[in-house]
């Protein structure tokens, strides 16, 4: 049984009044109801707050990037996963297709920082997904492909069962386009295949324009476990409604 994850991805958005609102609203709500597991990801500054905002809740703490590096040293502006774990974080999203298309970020490095986030004990959450242009060229499967394949070289048959993937088709990221629940399927489950290879079972999330109207209808496909969502994570009610359908 893969339990549904459902985790908000705030970008570079918050403020220390913004978020403690944020977190109140969606605690208030989710005292009521609550079966997938929650996970909030502010930006690097603010995660000691909104760790204590969350410390009595079961929901979790999720990180929006860490440095490849594992051991401390000379990276300025870098934060290691030692670090993220130290201060109680339990996700780290990696390879998010901003990081790839804004810091270059290639598929290796990508790779790099999932298994740094293995070595301190935190659950990478690896981003992978394609372009329109690569989707319009039929491309899809074979660009999630090279980027799993990546984190499957580097990584151990017994580490890949700790990672989540994230299937993030960029043409359906803060463009209001999501890709259909059975686009969303078909990847899924090649990634589940692909993985399968290796004995690994793993949470697939979907990300992509996911909103209250349309999470139901993703949540329902056979290999998705739940969502990274964006824009509708800074809505509290509106999250909620995203985690109560999953
Ligand atoms: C994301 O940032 O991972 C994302 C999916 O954004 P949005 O939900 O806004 O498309």
């Amino acid at each position: 049984m893969r339990r549904q994850l459902v985790m908000g991805n705030w970008k570079m958005n918050g403020s220390k009044a913004a978020n403690e609102e944020l977190v109140s609203v969606f605690l208030g709500l989710w005292q009521k109801i609550g079966q997938a597991e929650v996970a909030f990801a502010p930006p690097a500054i603010y995660l000691p707050q909104v760790a204590s905002l969350l410390a009595r809740s079961e929901l979790a703490l999720a990180a929006q990037d860490v440095s490849a590096h594992v051991d401390a040293g000379a990276f300025t502006g870098e934060l290691s996963s030692a670090m993220l774990a130290d201060i109680g974080c339990r996700y780290v999203i990696v390879g998010h297709s901003e990081r790839r298309a804004y810091h270059g970020e290639s598929d290796q490095q990508v790779a790099a920082k999932a298994l740094a986030c293995l070595a301190r004990g935190l659950t990478p959450v690896v981003c992978v997904g394609e372009s329109l242009a690569q989707r319009e060229a039929d491309e899809t499967l074979a660009i999630v492909g090279a980027q799993l394949e990546a984190v499957q070289n580097l990584l151990e048959p017994s580490q890949l069962k700790n990672i989540v993937v994230a299937y993030e088709p960029v043409w359906a990221i803060g463009t209001g386009k999501t890709a259909s629940p059975e686009q969303a399927q078909t990847v899924h489950h090649f990634i589940r295949s692909r993985l399968g290879e290796q004995g690994a079972v793993v949470r697939l999330l979907y990300g992509g324009s996911v909103k209250a109207s349309n999470a139901a209808e993703l949540f329902a496909q056979a290999d998705i476990d739940g969502a990274l969502v964006g824009g509708a994570a800074l809505n509290a009610e509106e999250f909620f409604q995203i985690c109560q359908a999953a």
